[in-house]
C-alpha cells in the first residue's frame, strides 16, 4: 500500500512556514496559505486562488487536505444542531452547535471512540476506534463555521464564539494532537479563538493536565461524577489509575490565571452518587478551589443501566452545594428531539454503536 501522504490542515504553523521555503515560494506565501486553511477553512487548493497555480500542484503532489464530509445533520427545535461528519478513511465523528443569546459554541470531538469506558458512557461503550489527527479536530470547527454562514446563522466568516472539548473521547489522551489543534484555532491568522473561550474537559489523566496547564492557558472541565475512591473506581476506570485525590491535588496546581476557575462537572445519577451526602462531600472536596460545578441529570442510555435522578432531587443536591458556597449551573436540557449529546456520542452506524439496537437515545443537555 502506498504510504499516506501528510495532511495539510494538520500541519502547525512553524511547519506551513518551512514547507514553503522548501517548496521556493516567497515567505510570504505562508501566511496566504494558512489563512486559506484556517481562517477561510478552504474545502479544496482550486479555491485558493491567489495562490500561484505551479505552487498549489506541488501542494497537492505532496501532501493531502483534510475536509470532512458531512454525513448527517440533523437540527433542533430549540436551535441545536448535530453534525455526524465523514473522515477519509470513513469513520464518523460528531460535533454539536449550540445557540444561546450572547454566545454560539461548538462541542468538538477529539477522538474516534474512547478508551476511558466510563461505564454511563454512551461514547465508552465504543472503544476507542482512533486519535483523530489535529486537521480533523480543527476541520470540525472549520466546516461548521461554513455550514453557519451557509444556513444564515451567526454573523460574520465565523460564527461560532465558543469551543468545548466535550465530544467524542478524551482529549488528553490525545494530547499532541490537541495541542496542534488549538494553537491552529488560537492563532490570529486562524479563527482566532480567544483562549477564555476554549475549553479542554477530561476524565482525569493528572499528568497532562500538569502538561496543559504549563503549555496552554485554554479551561479545563473536569468530569468528577464521584465523591469517594469506590464510587469514582466503579463508574470511571480512570480513576483506578489517577485516584481522587491525586486528581483534586493536580486542579489545585492549574495556573488559573485572571481568576479563571475550573468547571467540575457532576453527572447525576440515581441512587449512585446523588444523595445529600455526596453533595456536602463534593463540597468538601472543592473547597478552597475556584471553581464553578456544572450539574448533569443523567441521560440515559439504553442498556447502560443507569437511571436518571428522581424529580427534585437535582434541586436538593443543588441546594445543598449552593449552602456551602459553591457556585452551580445546572445543565439545560437541549436539543433531546436529535440525540445531540456532548458526551454521549457515539457514531451511528458504527461498531459498538448501541443506537442500531436502541434508535431512541434520548440526549443529555449540552455541554458549556
Ligand atoms: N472525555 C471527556 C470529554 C467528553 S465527555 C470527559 O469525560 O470529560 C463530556 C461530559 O459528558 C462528561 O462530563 C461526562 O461525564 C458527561 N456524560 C457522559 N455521558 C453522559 C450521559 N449519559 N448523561 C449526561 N452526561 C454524560
Ligand atoms: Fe470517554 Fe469522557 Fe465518555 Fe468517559 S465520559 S468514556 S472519558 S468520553
Amino acid at each position: 500500500m502506498e504510504p499516506e501522504l501528510p495532511d495539510l490542515r494538520s500541519l502547525p504553523r512553524s511547519e506551513v512556514d518551512a514547507l514553503v521555503v522548501r517548496l521556493g515560494e516567497k515567505p510570504y506565501r505562508a501566511r496566504q496559505l494558512f489563512r486559506w486553511l484556517h481562517q477561510k477553512g478552504a474545502a479544496t487548493l482550486e479555491e485558493m486562488s491567489d495562490l500561484p497555480a505551479g505552487f498549489r500542484t506541488r501542494l497537492a503532489v505532496e501532501l493531502r487536505l483534510t475536509v470532512l464530509a458531512r454525513a448527517e445533520e440533523r437540527r433542533s427545535a430549540d436551535g441545536t444542531i448535530k453534525w455526524t461528519w465523514r473522515t477519509h478513511d470513513g469513520k464518523l465523528v460528531e460535533s454539536v452547535y449550540m445557540p444561546e443569546a450572547e454566545r454560539r459554541t461548538l462541542c468538538v470531538s477529539s477522538q474516534v471512540g474512547c478508551a476511558v469506558g466510563c461505564t454511563f458512557c454512551l461514547t465508552g461503550t465504543m472503544g476507542l476506534a482512533r486519535n483523530l489527527e489535529p486537521g480533523e479536530i480543527v476541520d470540525q470547527v472549520h466546516r461548521a463555521n461554513r455550514r453557519l454562514v451557509e444556513l444564515g446563522l451567526g454573523e460574520g466568516p465565523r460564527p461560532l464564539t465558543n469551543l468545548v472539548f466535550m465530544g467524542m473521547g478524551e482529549p488528553l489522551a490525545n494530547y499532541r494532537s490537541l495541542k496542534v489543534a488549538l494553537d491552529l484555532l488560537l492563532s490570529e491568522d486562524g479563527p482566532n479563538f480567544s483562549q477564555r473561550r476554549v475549553t479542554v474537559s477530561t476524565s482525569g489523566l493528572v499528568p497532562v493536565i500538569r502538561r496543559l496547564g504549563e503549555e496552554t492557558f485554554v479551561k479545563l472541565a473536569v468530569s468528577l461524577n464521584a465523591t469517594t475512591d469506590a464510587q469514582r473506581d466503579a463508574i470511571m476506570p480512570i480513576n483506578k489509575r489517577y485516584p481522587l485525590a491525586e486528581l483534586l491535588a493536580a486542579c489545585r496546581a492549574f495556573p488559573t490565571r485572571n481568576g479563571r476557575r475550573i468547571t467540575f462537572e457532576y453527572v447525576l445519577l440515581a441512587g449512585v452518587n446523588d444523595d445529600l451526602e455526596d453533595a456536602r462531600r463534593l463540597a468538601r472536596l472543592l473547597s478552597g478551589i475556584p471553581t464553578k460545578v456544572n450539574l448533569i441529570p443523567y441521560n440515559e442510555n439504553p442498556g447502560l443501566g443507569f437511571r436518571a435522578p428522581p424529580p427534585g432531587r437535582l434541586s436538593a443536591f443543588q441546594d445543598e452545594l449552593v449552602r456551602h458556597n459553591l457556585t452551580v449551573v445546572v445543565r439545560r436540557s437541549r436539543g433531546s428531539d436529535i440525540s445531540a449529546a456532548c458526551g454521549q456520542l457515539a457514531s451511528e452506524g458504527g461498531p459498538g454503536d448501541p443506537r442500531r439496537a436502541a434508535p431512541t437515545l434520548t440526549a443529555p443537555a449540552p455541554a458549556r
